[in-house]
C-alpha cells in the first residue's frame, strides 16, 4: 500500500540543531510545530523506507511503527541516512518475525562489509543477525533495475560523497499505475551522465535535497540551494524527464533558511513546475 509520507526534511544538523544558537534554530525551539525538520526519510509504502536515519525511533512514534516495513533504499551512509542502531530496533523485537532488507548501491556497500567485520558496531553481532534471517543487506548496482515489494527501482548516481567515498544513490521508483517518484538526496548538481541516463525517462513526482535553501550565493560540492534545483529542473524538463504535469517537492533543508526566507526565494526563482516545501509529517499521496 502506498503512503508516500515525508518522516523527516532536515539536513544532517536537523532544525532546530542542538548547538545551534543562530535565529532560525531559536526560533524553531519557540515555535515548534512544522518550524521543527527531523532528519531525512521517507516512507513510501507499507514495507519500504527510503532511508532509515538518525531519528527513525522519534519519527516512528509520530507517525506510525515499522513493523510492516522489510525493505530499506538506503541513498548513502551518511549517518544522518544510515542508522546501524535500527538493525538492534528490528532483533529486539518478537514480533517482527521477518528479514530486514537493506539496499546499498556500488561502493555505499563497503560499509556493510566494515559492520560485519567491526566487533565495535551493534557488538559484533552482524553476521549472527544475517545467519539467523534477522537483516539481509543487497548491492544495488547504478542504472540496474530492481523490483522490490511491488516497485520497480533503479538507482542513478548522486553527487555527493557518502562515509565509505562513494556517490550517493538517486532512486527513480515505479509506482502501482504508473506513476513514477524520483528521490533526488543528497546530491549537488547532477553529474552529466546521471542527467544523460534520466533521458528517456520520466518523472511525476520530484524529490529533491534543497539544503542549501535560499543561500543562493553558496555553492557547496556535494549539495544544492534554490537555485542550482531549478536549474537542474530546467534541464530535466528542457529534456522531457520532467514535464508541466510533474510536482517538485523540496527537503533534505538545513538551518540556515528561515522558513519565510524559503518562500520568497521560491516566488523569486519562478520554478517551471509546482514547487513545495516539504515538512515532517506531510503525505504526498
Ligand atoms: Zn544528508
Ligand atoms: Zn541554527
Ligand atoms: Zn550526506
Amino acid at each position: 500500500m502506498l503512503i508516500g509520507q515525508f518522516w523527516g526534511t532536515s539536513a544532517a544538523e536537523g532544525i532546530p540543531a542542538p548547538f545551534c544558537r543562530c535565529q532560525n534554530c531559536l526560533n524553531a525551539r519557540k515555535k515548534g510545530g512544522a518550524f521543527i525538520r527531523t532528519r531525512s526519510c521517507f516512507r513510501l509504502t507499507e514495507e519500504i523506507m527510503l532511508d532509515l536515519g538518525a531519528d527513525a525511533v522519534a519519527q516512528s512514534v509520530k507517525y506510525g511503527e515499522l513493523s510492516a516495513v522489510q525493505h530499506i533504499l538506503v541513498t548513502h551512509t551518511h549517518e544522518d541516512h544510515l542508522n546501524p542502531h535500527m538493525l538492534m530496533e528490528a532483533m529486539w523485537s518478537r514480533e517482527y518475525r521477518k528479514t530486514l532488507h537493506y539496499y546499498l548501491t556500488d561502493k555505499a556497500f563497503d560499509i556493510v562489509e566494515h559492520w560485519r567485520r567491526s566487533p565495535w558496531i551493534l557488538k559484533g553481532m552482524v553476521p549472527r543477525w544475517e545467519e539467523a534471517g534477522i537483516v539481509a543487506f543487497h548491492r544495488l548496482e547504478y542504472g540496474r533495475r530492481m523490483e522490490i515489494a511491488g516497485i520497480g527501482a533503479t538507482p542513478f548516481r548522486g553527487n555527493h560523497r557518502g562515509n565509505v567515498g562513494e556517490d550517493s544513490a538517486l532512486y527513480l521508483l515505479e509506482l502501482p499505475k504508473g506513476q513514477t517518484l524520483f528521490y533526488g538526496l543528497d546530491s549537488g548538481p547532477y553529474y552529466p551522465e546521471t542527467i544523460a541516463a534520466l533521458k528517456g525517462r520520466t518523472i511525476d513526482i520530484f524529490i529533491s535535497e534543497a539544503t542549501l535553501g535560499a543561500r543562493i550565493g553558496q555553492n557547496h560540492p556535494n549539495h544544492m540551494n534554490l537555485q542550482n534545483v531549478r536549474d537542474l529542473t530546467e534541464t530535466l524538463l528542457a529534456q522531457g524527464t520532467l514535464t508541466p504535469g510533474s510536482r517538485l517537492y523540496l527537503t533534505h533543508i538545513n538551518h540556515h533558511s528561515a522558513p519565510e526566507e524559503l518562500e520568497a526565494c521560491l516566488e523569486q526563482l519562478h520554478f517551471p513546475i509546482p514547487t513545495v516545501v516539504a515538512w515532517d509529517g506531510m503525505k504526498i499521496f
